[in-house]
């Protein structure tokens, strides 16, 4: 288990601009319009609302539409304004021209990719489908695993990323009325509940319930997946600020997260399983044999986060920060690998701030670099996060 956040004050913080309020139920899904000091959000309640900044300085709703079923998800395009709702009834309804019954079950993640005219989502009868968005033609359809929570896809190759419930993410390139599976990447204990695709780079974000994030190196095609402990709970929403390389999380225990990913970071090691400490060589406890051979009593095992050695609990006493290997938390690590960590290694590469609500959906509008979180407390916040990305 990773250990509490040790609350290390900044300096630099992101700037709350408005708070949103008067909302009848949890807004499933927001996005800022960019170049516009305006709102939309879709929300259990069923409502699609434009939300506008008046004189007064207040956000109100300007324009106000009743879906048919709850609103689970959104997909806004800012360039053709093209909005994509997805419904707790199964349908994606497209602003135009026309809704498409795309899942048994409600619509659990909708994305539209103005390149292609498609519309993709993905369903909790466990479907991914993607449609013509002119036509609204189904094109073609997979079976996912799971129910599915993250949805990126990437114009260039035509692949597109679905991370599911059972904690894989499945990687399928699409064709215009087939797709193939390509691999499926396995790292999470629990849910993945939010996927973040930088196009760049060519690295994927996996974010959990398990409370960590995992960086994919997909370009490198090393393989190399870096893990990133940063929230407490579970991570709620996943953002790249392509500009300064920084990767933006937030999570239901209110965290907002800001990682430099301009630093190298390692992989962690493999544990390695020994009988006994790998420094004092005393037995751990079911080594019976060598227990009776020594007449000592069996000591239980730990492993240090650095090395990966396994190691009692006394050779393993103290504990340590380690951000490049994205433990940004104390974690255990052996007492040589404490002696050898140096300051400048311990010196944080994210910065760690409170937006006050537990986060259910995120979204940054990097023209401004303006976050809005929208909480389970039914209130959207909006954020200058020009202090903090940069
Ligand atoms: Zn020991
Ligand atoms: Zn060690």
């Amino acid at each position: 288990m990773a250990a509490d956040i040790s609350p290390r004050p900044q300096a630099r913080k992101p700037v709350l601009l408005s708070k949103i309020e008067a909302l009848q139920d949890v807004v499933n899904t927001a996005v800022i319009i960019p170049k516009e000091d305006g709102v939309i959000s879709v929300s259990q309640d069923r409502t699609v609302r434009v939300w506008l900044k008046r004189d007064s300085g207040q956000y109100w709703p300007s324009i106000y539409h009743t879906m048919p079923a709850p609103c689970s998800c959104m997909s806004f395009n800012p360039e053709t304004r093209r909005l994509s709702v997805g419904m707790d009834n199964g349908v994606v309804s497209v602003s135009s021209p026309r809704d498409s019954p795309a899942h048994q079950g409600g619509v659990t993640v909708v994305l539209f990719v103005l390149e292609m005219e498609w519309v993709l989502s993905t369903g909790q009868d466990k479907s991914f489908t993607w449609h013509c968005s002119e036509s609204g033609q189904q094109l073609g359809t997979y079976r996912t695993t799971a129910w599915v929570s993250g949805l990126q896809f990437d114009v260039e190759t035509r692949h597109a990323f679905v991370g599911d419930h059972s904690g894989q993410v499945t990687i399928l390139k699409l064709e215009q009325d087939s797709c193939s599976l390509v691999t499926t990447f396995k790292g999470h204990t629990g849910n993945v509940t939010a996927l973040c695709w930088d196009p760049v780079q060519r690295v994927l974000f996996s974010g959990s319930s398990d409370h960590s994030i995992i960086m994919w190196d997909i370009g490198g095609r090393k393989g190399t997946a870096i893990e990133m402990q940063g929230h407490n709970e579970k991570v709620q929403g996943l953002c790249y600020a392509p500009h300064t390389r920084q990767l933006i999380s937030c999570g239901s225990d209110g965290g907002i997260v800001v990682w430099n990913m301009d630093v190298t970071r390692q992989e962690t090691p493999e544990w390695l399983d020994s009988d006994s400490c790998q420094r004092c060589e005393q037995p751990f406890f079911w080594n019976f044999k060598q227990m009776w051979d020594s007449k000592k009593i069996g000591l239980r095992q730990h492993h240090c986060r650095k090395c990966g050695q396994a190691v009692c609990g006394k050779c393993s006493s103290k504990r340590s920060t380690i951000p490049l290997m994205g433990f940004e938390f104390e974690v255990r690590v052996c007492d040589s690998c404490h002696e050898s960590i140096t300051d400048e290694e311990r010196a944080p590469t994210a910065t760690f701030h409170d937006s006050k609500h537990a986060v259910v959906h995120m979204h940054y509008e990097p023209t401004r670099s303006w976050l809005l979180t929208s909480g389970a407390d039914r209130v959207i916040k909006l954020w200058d996060m020009t202090p903090v990305v940069s």
